[in-house]
């Protein structure tokens, strides 16, 4: 005979068994590395790029500034997943061909948007890191599909989705054999219109508590506002966040998909140099050192 669950109860339930995800499952941070860069583990990593692919000159263009400033992997969309039919959909394999090229020239990593379980196997061919984006995050064939491959997930947050409900879809990737799973917090909607979406900060530290996979966070789409990116950024870092996700364009006001979001070279060069210096102090702030001289003098006054 089939009782009636309240929803409060059947979440626990489902929550209670062990999963993957959980620090119960692995206690130790997971680490991704990919080639000599490594995901998870003490630096943090920032993964730059334009939102979207539109020629081979501009992602050329964009790639150069990414280098100049030190990011560890660079990032293009060309599969875009638009909110309207009629905005610009993004170059197609085409684009994923630009991409390898960018990864040939420069030997950085990259980066892209799969939207589609059929085209998992084309495009893990040409990238380095899959990216699962917002609107896809409870996709579960796709889920499935990327949990096949051998290529590391960046999954993104949905953009309504609860953080169990991000774990679990997470949960899906790694239950298909795929240990590589990267979370990307992006934003969600809440009543705010002021900024694009809201960031939401505080999920880092909860799923640091709740998770040993590594945490990224995208400033750029959430606040979609470029004069914001540079705050949240180094706020996600204090927080505890693995890396970062920037949108940078040569010419932001030209872009064809999230100019308002994007950095130009002007900003993007001095953040990066922020973002290291901060990365140095936190290394400081955080050791075992600063933690006890800092017990010392406390007691001591
Ligand atoms: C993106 O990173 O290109 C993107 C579309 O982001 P999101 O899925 O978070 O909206
Ligand atoms: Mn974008």
């Amino acid at each position: 005979m089939c009782r009636f669950v309240p929803f409060a109860e059947r979440d626990a339930h489902s929550m209670a068994k062990l999963k993957q995800f959980s620090r119960e499952y692995k206690e130790k941070d997971t680490v991704i590395n990919i080639g000599d860069i490594t995901i998870g583990a003490k630096s943090k990593v920032i993964i730059a790029g334009p939102c979207a692919i539109e020629s081979r000159e501009q992602l050329l263009a964009a790639a150069r500034i990414v280098m100049q400033g030190g990011a560890d992997i660079f990032r293009g969309g060309a599969f875009k997943p638009r909110t309207s039919p009629y905005d610009f959909q993004g170059l197609n394999e085409k684009g994923l061909e630009y991409l390898a090229e960018v990864r040939d020239v420069t030997g950085m990593k990259v980066i892209t948007e799969v939207i589609e379980t059929t085209a998992v196997h084309v495009v893990e061919q040409y990238v380095d890191i899959l990216q699962v984006g917002s609107r896809n995050m409870q996709n579960f064939p796709l889920l499935k599909a990327v949990g096949r491959s051998t290529k590391p997930v960046v999954l993104k947050r949905g953009m309504a989705a609860t953080l169990d409900e991000w774990l679990l879809a997470a949960e899906y990737i790694l239950y298909e054999g795929n240990q590589q799973v990267i979370l990307c917090e992006r934003g969600i909607r809440t009543f705010e219109r002021y900024t694009r979406y809201t960031m939401d900060l505080s999920s880092i530290p909860v799923l640091k508590k709740l998770s040993h996979l590594p945490v990224i966070v995208d400033p750029s789409h959430a606040t979609g506002q470029h004069e914001l990116v540079s705050p949240m950024a180094m706020a996600a870092l204090v927080s505890g966040a693995d890396g970062l996700m920037l949108e940078v364009h040569p010419n932001p006001s030209e872009a064809l998909c999230d100019g308002p979001q994007s950095l130009d070279s002007a900003e993007y060069i001095p953040l990066m140099y922020q973002l290291k210096k901060l990365e140095k102090f936190l290394h400081e702030v955080n050791s075992k050192k600063c933690y006890e001289e800092t017990v010392v003098a406390t007691i001591s006054n």
